[in-house]
């Protein structure tokens, strides 16, 4: 069964980016991997916040990350949460600290077997409506 042109399959949840997550999602549609930074104290904040955890400032903008890190831990799912994933079962979710000092969660790419403190880097890929942040080791 083709998956692309089959309407009655599963489809995946949009990638509904919130007010707070937009300047996010816009660039990783550009394969751009940015974190927030508060405007007030310069702290580093990843997912998307509304305060800054130092200093409770709202204020805040947007830096590029290099998307080089250290896994932290990771998990195999084999139960799908929505229905649309559950012809990519099992695939492994990795918990990545990021050089910059925030944490991101991403897909791993298959192929290989993640392990704690190994050097990784993660781009944008695309999906069927949007865009994957997917981590794999650095080589050498
Ligand atoms: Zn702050």
């Amino acid at each position: 069964m083709n998956m692309t042109t089959d309407s009655s399959a599963p489809r995946k949840p949009p990638q509904q980016g919130t007010t707070l997550s937009a300047p996010f999602w816009e660039a990783a549609r550009e394969g751009r991997l940015v974190i927030q930074r508060c405007s007030d104290c310069g702290q580093l904040r990843h997912y998307p916040r509304l305060l800054c955890s130092r200093c409770f400032s709202d204020r805040c903008d947007w830096v590029e990350a290099s998307g080089e890190g250290t896994v932290h831990s990771w998990t195999v799912a084999h139960h799908a949460f929505h229905p649309a994933f559950a012809d990519e079962l099992p695939y492994t979710l990795v918990t990545v600290d990021l050089k910059e000092g925030v944490r991101a969660l991403g897909r791993w790419r298959e192929g290989s077997t993640p392990r704690l403190g190994l050097a990784v880097r993660g781009g944008f890929e695309p999906r069927e409506d949007g865009v994957d942040l997917v981590f794999q080791a650095v080589a050498g």
